[in-house]
């Protein structure tokens, strides 16, 4: 269990998609990531930067032991469940491995005396609320989850809280708007299986390896009549986490901080952004809403900028889908390698 010379960074989930690019990120930067994953959702080639270790969220004991093995200065807690209509269907589950491994991890924290959090949260902490169509959200808004996912992300939060006034522990949540793109290098990018977010089934679409894309809507009340996101890079979400870890935080501060661009780019607009990188327009058609879509989620990052020093500076809708398309092309991992399959949602962390 040579740790090195480097600052050991317990990643759970490190093996998925914003987990692996996080953990090169920290590589690059000088860290140690370990990374701690179960693999139901992650890719064991994706864990090229430090330590593996096999291991579900829930299991106080096995993170204590991966704690203490690598002197760990710090963790990044990633791994739980990301969909959201499943977490309609069930939120037994939502709870138990988001929460109940949220819980998990702050109390081996405690166990191998590690101080310092950083939470993979969500936009979807927020829901639409009263909140105006267009108006985009400071750290402050009303907190109105749409969905079990959402309700887990805030749940997740508040027990951070409540761990650090009690315990002297220090965090920061990371609220990400929509994470897309991929590293530059080819070597990691996003691969959910069943992948429903729009980037990438607009590209898979666009180039014939999946169906054509249904818009969910198209009647909403914003300038195109489609939902509008806030899409961040997903380096630039990795250097967000860089810079909380970095963070010099007093014992029992809790911040939460949004990570996006504070720009909201509309379903046709990615559509639109596609077909200009893939050199075609992908296949579509508009459809019914999907339940629990907030016409709009847009950032105000003003938090993240001035508590990180960070700034988003991969993320124009044209930079996002030049890399999603280059990783989607590979023959090796891109969307022509995935069959599209219609098995059940794995049911474990990510
Ligand atoms: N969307 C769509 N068709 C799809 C997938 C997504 O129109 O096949 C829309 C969705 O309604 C939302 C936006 O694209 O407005 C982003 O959805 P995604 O699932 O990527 O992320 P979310 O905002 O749900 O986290």
């Amino acid at each position: 269990m040579e740790r090195g010379t480097d600052r050991a960074v317990l990643v759970t989930g490190g093996a998925g998609y914003i987990g692996a690019h996080t953990a090169k990120a920290l590589k690059e930067k000088g860290f140690l990531p370990v990374v701690f994953d179960n693999l139901s959702s992650g890719f064991r080639e994706a864990v090229r930067w430090g330590p593996f270790v096999h291991g579900d969220v829930r299991d106080r004991a096995a993170l204590r032991e991966a704690m203490s093995a690598y002197q760990a200065d710090a963790v990044i807690h990633f791994a739980g469940l990301i969909e959201v209509g499943r977490s309609v269907q069930r939120p037994d589950l939502f709870w138990d491995v988001n929460v109940g491994g949220t819980a998990a991890v702050l109390a081996a924290m405690q166990d191998a005396g590690v101080t310092r959090l950083v939470f993979s949260s969500s936009a979807a902490v927020y829901g639409q609320g009263s909140r105006g169509a267009l108006e985009t959200i400071p750290e402050t808004a009303e907190k109105a989850p749409a969905s079990p996912y959402g309700d887990t992300k805030l749940a997740g939060e508040r027990l951070i809280e409540a761990h650090c006034r009690a315990f002297d522990l220090n965090a920061v949540a990371l609220r990400y708007f929509n994470a897309a793109g991929a590293d530059p290098s080819g070597r990691i990018g996003e691969a959910h299986e069943p992948e429903t977010h729009l980037i990438p089934l607009a590209i898979a679409a666009a180039l014939g390896a999946r169906p054509p894309l249904t818009i969910f809507g198209d009647d909403f009340d914003t300038p195109d009549g489609t939902c509008l996101r806030d899409y961040i890079h997903v380096n630039d979400l990795a250097a967000a986490h860089v810079a909380a870890v970095e963070l010099a935080l007093p014992a029992g501060a809790f911040e939460a901080a949004n990570v996006g661009t504070g720009r909201g780019c509309s379903v046709r607009e990615v559509v639109d952004a596609v077909g200009r990188a893939a050199g075609r327009r992908p296949p579509h058609a508009v459809g019914p809403r999907r339940a629990g879509d907030p016409p709009s989620l847009v950032a105000d990052p003003t938090r993240a900028q001035g508590l990180l020093g960070w700034r988003a500076r991969f993320s124009s809708l044209d930079q996002i889908v030049a890399d999603a398309l280059r990783w989607e092309r590979l023959p090796a991992y891109g969307c022509g390698a995935r069959a599209p399959v219609s098995s059940p949602v794995s049911e474990a962390a990510e």
